[in-house]
């Protein structure tokens, strides 16, 4: 067993814009909190390179915004360590979170773990985030005004970005690896109604080719088996999102896809253990939402630690 610091009020796992903002409360609140990151201060939002859809910022980059938050929460006094959690033990009054070489015993615990974006894994998708490849189309779109884009995948998220981009690309392929949609049919009918929308069914990326930017893709058509190039200046890729929960799985109950089950109240089925921002289950996954929880799940958990 490792050593055992002092008592936090509140642990707040996942140092993403949920966790950073649950700190901020919990200190403005007069409680004591300590937030443990295993990578990157700032979480998904820090890869984007210009949010313009944060109310009252016309424009920041994702870098910024995160050091902000983090700087505010960090002169408010919240505590911040990089290490990677192991789990949770309750123990009565007090939570404990378990990392490799220490333990943190806290009264309350705010589960910010937020998600990954699945990736293809095809060539050059990693070299070429941020430059024509997205995984946000909401916080991206507009840099491809006017431009040919493809959206990959065949769920509602997919579906959704492929209908906003199509407000503001000259054309946007969809490309989906079977011939039938998961997502939403009514967003279907409304694309297949759209002029600059193109289905490219069937079909998988193979390869993202580009030296600086996105160039074009290599496609490969499933029923004929031929391989042919896709010229688009960016590829927003949608296929699915992978919750990163398994270490609580023991505490709080997940749904089938690993999601921590929460309302709105960022309440789990863990009394004085709240979820908040991408980790829990919710429709909408966006840095305001996410900012939100952050605000919710503190609040729920000084009133969870006075009773
Ligand atoms: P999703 O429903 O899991 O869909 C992921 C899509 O990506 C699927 O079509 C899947 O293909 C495809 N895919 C997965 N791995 C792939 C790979 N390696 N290569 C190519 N394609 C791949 O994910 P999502 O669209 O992000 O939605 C997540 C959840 O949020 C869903 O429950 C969805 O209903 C919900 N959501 C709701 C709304 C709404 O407004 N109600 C909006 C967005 C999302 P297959 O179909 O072949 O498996």
């Amino acid at each position: 067993m490792g050593n055992t610091e002092n008592i936090y009020d509140i642990g707040i796992i996942g140092g993403g814009t949920a966790g950073m903002t649950a700190a901020i409360y919990g200190q403005r609140a007069g409680k004591k909190t300590v937030i443990i990151e295993g990578s990157t201060f700032g979480g998904q939002i820090t890869s984007s390179p210009n949010v313009e859809n944060y109310p009252g910022i016309a424009s920041v980059s994702g870098s910024e915004f995160s050091m902000n938050l983090l700087d505010q929460a960090t002169k408010l006094g919240a505590e911040t360590v990089m290490e990677e959690v192991t789990g949770i033990r309750d123990e009565g009054k007090l939570k404990v979170i378990e990392t490799a070489g220490k333990e943190y015993q806290c009264r309350s615990v705010i589960l910010a773990t937020g998600v990954t974006h699945r990736h293809l894994g095809v060539p050059n998708e990693e070299r070429l985030t941020g430059a024509g490849v997205s995984y946000c189309a909401t916080c991206d779109g507009m840099f491809f005004r006017g431009r040919d884009v493809a959206v990959v995948g065949g769920g509602s998220t997919a579906l959704q970005d492929a209908e906003f981009l199509s407000n503001y690309c000259r054309k946007v392929y969809l490309i989906h690896r079977r011939d039938e949609f998961r997502g939403e049919d009514s967003i279907v009918k409304r694309l297949e109604g759209k002029e600059n929308v193109e289905f490219v069914l069937s079909t998988t990326v193979k390869e993202i080719i580009g030296k600086t930017s996105v160039e074009r893709l290599i496609l490969n058509n499933k029923k004929t088996g031929k391989e042919y190039k896709l010229e688009v200046s960016g590829v927003f890729i949608a296929v699915g999102q992978i919750p990163r929960n398994e270490a609580f799985e023991d505490v709080v109950k997940l749904d089938g896809s690993g999601f921590i089950l929460a309302a709105e109240d960022c309440v789990t089925s863990h009394p004085g253990i709240f979820a908040a921002g991408d980790c829990r289950t919710k429709e909408v996954r966006q840095l305001t939402t996410a900012a939100a929880d952050g605000a919710v799940a503190a609040l729920a958990a000084c009133k969870y630690i006075a009773e």
